[in-house]
């Protein structure tokens, strides 16, 4: 049965609505929490209910929530799978002690086959490793126990950073057919391939984890779950990907008018237009909420999306500032959900351009520098200071000089070109030893707020987090 996306973002929230959970607004893609560089999940707002620091309104059994997340773990894999996307939405529903696994297996059998009238052959369900409770309560509502599996930790274990909420979880799939596989006879839910299509987690959120690693028990036993829904939306529509549902192709359909390229023809532009496609959408929802590019933080994943995309619109031959074409199709798409990208459609249009007109005078020059390092290389190695002085003088990330290398078979030296960044900031320390902020500003003009908070919660970079906020 046809979905549009915004039949299924509606039909999740009022569905649990109507179970008792209050509808509550997404909150911004900068966690209030130090220990997260970016929301990437919709339980990231609800942890201080989860901890009981703050009780959640008595009036309801919990929450329903749309979220915008972004996920940098997945950043480098934009685009060559069908279901990953650095900013996608998730539906979730969360219990702070009321409601727990019965209720929430029923109700997510129940939205699965009844409302959105799944076929029950096509639907499998993992657990985590020793959890038969759960599986019994899988095999009571109907599935049978040849579409139930056990994973382990690193499937069925949830959590969101090192440390707090977090549990065992039961996910759902959709087998979307041998065409979409591996072709491994070990294909199975879990595997890395796009068969079986990971579409709802359910976690059992019954432990606080600690510095030290252990797990303390939580006050109550909760529910987080997260449902993709681009990837249900894929699923309603009967589409190959995340990128052909009705959002996302409109979203490919503006790099195809502006490229004069067609979806499905290239693989190789068919990659960039997905990049840009989704990479438009993080980028616009990140300076929506008041990330700013920069050199650090939050602020350097927005700027290497940003410039990544530029780098794409090139190689499709697409000239000049282009990314708001994006932004406008984003706005009519998405923004009677997320009023803030109307509201700072203005800020979002100038912080573009701006780097847009930045990257672009040097994109060209370094590329040809790096094409350049690229023949006279011997070996399979790029030395770390080439990759600095691309980074420096052509303002590309480090991870765009890895793309174009990787491209011809060469890795870059990274401890190298690290080495060459802390040199750098050593002297930009030095030379502003009073006055932080000039230090700041010497990485590419911070906001002022953004300054605050960077300064507050001392990121150590982008490198720590993207391996702690891998999230399962
Ligand atoms: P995968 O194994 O496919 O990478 P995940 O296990 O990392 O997914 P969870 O952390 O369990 O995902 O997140 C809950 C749900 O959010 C997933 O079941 C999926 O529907 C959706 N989701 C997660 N990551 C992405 C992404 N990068 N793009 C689109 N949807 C996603
Ligand atoms: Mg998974
Ligand atoms: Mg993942
Ligand atoms: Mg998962």
């Amino acid at each position: 049965k046809y979905m549009t996306t915004a039949e299924i973002r509606e039909k999740y929230l009022s569905f649990f609505e109507e179970k008792g959970c209050k509808r509550m607004p997404s909150s911004s893609l900068i966690p209030d929490d130090p220990s997260l560089l970016l929301t990437s999940a919709g339980m990231v707002q609800f942890k201080p209910y989860f901890l009981h620091v703050k009780e959640f309104d008595p009036a309801y059994i919990g929450s329903t929530t749309v979220q915008k997340c972004v996920r940098t773990n997945d950043i480098d894999i934009i685009g060559t799978t069908g279901r990953h996307l650095s900013f996608f939405e998730m539906l979730g529903n969360f219990s702070f002690g009321k409601y727990f696994k019965d209720e929430m297996c029923a109700w997510a059998y129940e939205f699965a086959t009844e409302v959105l009238e799944l076929p029950k052959e096509k639907l499998y369900f993992t657990v985590f490793e020793n959890d038969d409770e759960t599986i019994e309560i899988w095999k009571k509502l109907g599935v049978s126990e040849d579409h139930i599996s056990r994973l382990g930790e690193d499937d069925n274990f949830w959590r969101a950073g090192p440390t707090g909420p977090c549990g065992p979880c039961s996910e759902i799939y959709f087998d979307q057919g041998p065409d979409f596989g591996c072709g491994s006879p070990d294909c199975a839910p879990g595997c890395d391939c796009d068969r079986f299509l990971e579409f709802w987690n359910c976690v059992f959120t019954q432990y606080d984890g600690q510095e030290d690693g252990t797990l303390a028990p939580l006050p109550t036993k909760n529910i987080d779950t997260g449902m993709g829904l681009e990837r249900m939306a894929a699923i309603m529509q009967g589409v190959q990907s995340n990128y052909e549902t009705d959002v996302m192709r409109d979203l490919i359909s503006v790099g195809e008018r502006l490229s004069g390229k067609s979806y499905k023809e290239n693989a190789e532009s068919d990659l960039s237009l997905r990049i840009i496609a989704d990479h438009s959408r993080s980028v616009t929802f990140m300076i929506a909420d008041g990330i700013l590019p920069s050199n650090e933080g939050r602020g350097y994943v927005l700027r290497r999306l940003l410039r990544r995309a530029v780098m794409h619109a090139h190689k499709l031959g697409i000239e000049g500032a282009f990314l708001s074409n994006y932004v406008d199709a984003i706005v009519r798409l998405m923004g009677h959900v997320y009023p803030e990208v109307v509201d700072n459609r203005e800020l979002v249009e100038r912080v573009i351009l701006s780097e847009e007109e930045r990257f672009g005078v040097t994109l060209r020059q370094g590329q040809a520098y790096l094409a350049d390092a690229l023949e006279k290389l011997e070996g399979t190695v790029l030395d770390g200071a080439t990759a600095f002085t691309l980074h420096d003088t052509y303002g590309f990330p480090v991870e765009i000089t890895e793309e174009i290398c990787a491209d011809a078979n060469i890795t870059v030296d990274k401890e190298g070109f690290e080495a060459c960044m802390d040199q750098q900031r050593e002297r930009a320390r030095a030379a502003t030893k009073d006055d932080a902020e000039a230090a700041w500003s010497t990485y590419g003009g911070i906001h002022d707020d953004l300054l605050k908070e960077l300064g507050a919660t001392g990121f150590v970079g982008y490198d720590r987090l993207t391996a702690t906020a891998e999230v399962k």
